[in-house]
C-alpha cells in the first residue's frame, strides 16, 4: 500500500487517529470512515490543502465541499447566523446525516465552497471521524471517498485501488452504517428544501412540524449549464459502464414480470434485486441488494462497483418507492441509470 493505512476494524487505535489528525494539521489529506460513506478529509480552512481533495478525486472546481465539525463553536466560526429552523434541525439531526447549507463567514476559502457564499455543514456521529475532527481541533472539508462519477465508497476495499497513493493516510473501519450519502437541506423562509434525500427523511423533518419542500431536481435529469440549488446534482455520478435500467412498480409483480420481458427480450443481462425476488428472474446472473431499504442503501454502491466484471448488455436494477430512505435510494439509482428508467401503474 502506497498511503499510511490503520486498520481500526476490531480496535480503534486512538494513536493511529492522532497520527492521522497531525496529517490534517499539517496540511495532507485523510481518507476516513463516517456514518454515511466514506470521506476524503482536509484542513476546512487551508485553501492548499482542500485542492488536494479536488486534484485526488478529479473533482470540478464547481461542486462544493461538505465541511465537517465536531462542536457548535466550529460552527459559529464559519456561519454569519444559525435561524431557529436550522437551531431545532441541529438539536434534533446532529450529530447525523444532515447537511444544512448556511451563509458563510470570509474565513471559508472560496474553494471549499465552489464560490458560492454559502457553506454546507454537518457534524458526523461515526466516533472515528468525530475523534479525527476533535483532535486536529480543525474542520474537515470532506466529499465522498471516489473518483469523481465513481460510486460513493462504502468500504475500503471498493475503492483502494483508484485511491490509494492519492491520500496521505487511510482510516479503516469496515463497512460504513448507512451507505448512502447525507440528506442535504436548505432553510429558504422558514421551509426546508431537500437538495440530496438521504438518511434523515421528509418525514423526519414533517415532524417537528417544519414545511418541506422536496426540490424537483432530486429525480429529474438536469443539463449541466443550468443552475441548480445544489451543483453535485448535475454530474454524471454512480454510472456503471454498463448500460443500467431502473424498473418499479407498486406492483411487485407487475415489476418482476417487466424485468423478465426485458431478460427475454435481450437475454445477455444481470439483474440487481431485493433476496425474496430473486429466483423469480429467468436468468443467472443476479446480484442481491438485500431485503429491507436500510439493506439496500447500504449495498447500492458496492453492488454498482461489481456490474461491470458481468460483460452484460444491460443491467436491470429493481427500483423502491420514492418514500423514506427509498427516495435517497432511488435519487442515486436513477443516476446510475443516466435516468433510463421504466416506472409501470
Ligand atoms: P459529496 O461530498 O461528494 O457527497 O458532495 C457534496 C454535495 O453537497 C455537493 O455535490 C453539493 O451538491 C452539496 N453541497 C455542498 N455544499 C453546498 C452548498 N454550499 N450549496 C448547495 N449544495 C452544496
Ligand atoms: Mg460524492
Amino acid at each position: 500500500m502506497k498511503s499510511k493505512y490503520a486498520d481500526l476494524k476490531l480496535n480503534v487505535d486512538i494513536n493511529k487517529i492522532k497520527e492521522a489528525s497531525i496529517c490534517i494539521k499539517k496540511g495532507k489529506i485523510v481518507l476516513f470512515p463516517t456514518e454515511t460513506v466514506y470521506g476524503i478529509g482536509a484542513n476546512a480552512l487551508e485553501k492548499k490543502a482542500v485542492d488536494k481533495i479536488f486534484k485526488a478525486k478529479g473533482r470540478a472546481s464547481d461542486n462544493p465541499l461538505i465541511v465537517h465539525i465536531c462542536n457548535l463553536e466550529m460552527l459559529n466560526s464559519l456561519v454569519e447566523e444559525v435561524g431557529e429552523i436550522e437551531k431545532k434541525l441541529i438539536n434534533k439531526f446532529w450529530p447525523g446525516p444532515l447537511t444544512i447549507i448556511f451563509n458563510r463567514k470570509e474565513c471559508v476559502p472560496n474553494n471549499v465552497t465552489a464560490g458560492l457564499n454559502t457553506v454546507g455543514i454537518r457534524m458526523p456521529s461515526n466516533k472515528i471521524a468525530n475523534k479525527l475532527i476533535e483532535l486536529a481541533n480543525l474542520p474537515i472539508a470532506a466529499p465522498s471517498a471516489n473518483i469523481s462519477g465513481r460510486p460513493s465508497g462504502t468500504k475500503i476495499e471498493d475503492i483502494i485501488e483508484e485511491l490509494d497513493g492519492k491520500v496521505d493516510y487511510i482510516l479503516d473501519s469496515g463497512m460504513v452504517d448507512i451507505g448512502v450519502e447525507s440528506t442535504v437541506i436548505r432553510v429558504i423562509k422558514n421551509k426546508v428544501h431537500i437538495l440530496r434525500p438521504g438518511k434523515i427523511t421528509v418525514q423526519d423533518i414533517e415532524d417537528l412540524g417544519i414545511n418541506v419542500i422536496i426540490e424537483k431536481q432530486i429525480m429529474e435529469e438536469c443539463s449541466s449549464k443550468e443552475k441548480v440549488m445544489s451543483p453535485g446534482m448535475k454530474y454524471r455520478h454512480y454510472a456503471p459502464n454498463t448500460k443500467c435500467l431502473l424498473v418499479y412498480s407498486e406492483d411487485e409483480n407487475k415489476m418482476i414480470e417487466e424485468i423478465n420481458k426485458q431478460i427475454e427480450n435481450i437475454g445477455n443481462v444481470l439483474v440487481l434485486g431485493r433476496t425474496s425476488h430473486l429466483d423469480k428472474y429467468n436468468t443467472n446472473n443476479k446480484l442481491d441488494m438485500g431485503e429491507s431499504l436500510e439493506d439496500i442503501s447500504k449495498n447500492i454502491f458496492t453492488l454498482l462497483r461489481k456490474v461491470d466484471k458481468y460483460k452484460v448488455s444491460l443491467v436491470i436494477i429493481e427500483g423502491v418507492k420514492k418514500e423514506g430512505l427509498g427516495l435517497a435510494i432511488m435519487n442515486r439509482l436513477i443516476r446510475a441509470c443516466e435516468h433510463n428508467y421504466i416506472e409501470i401503474n
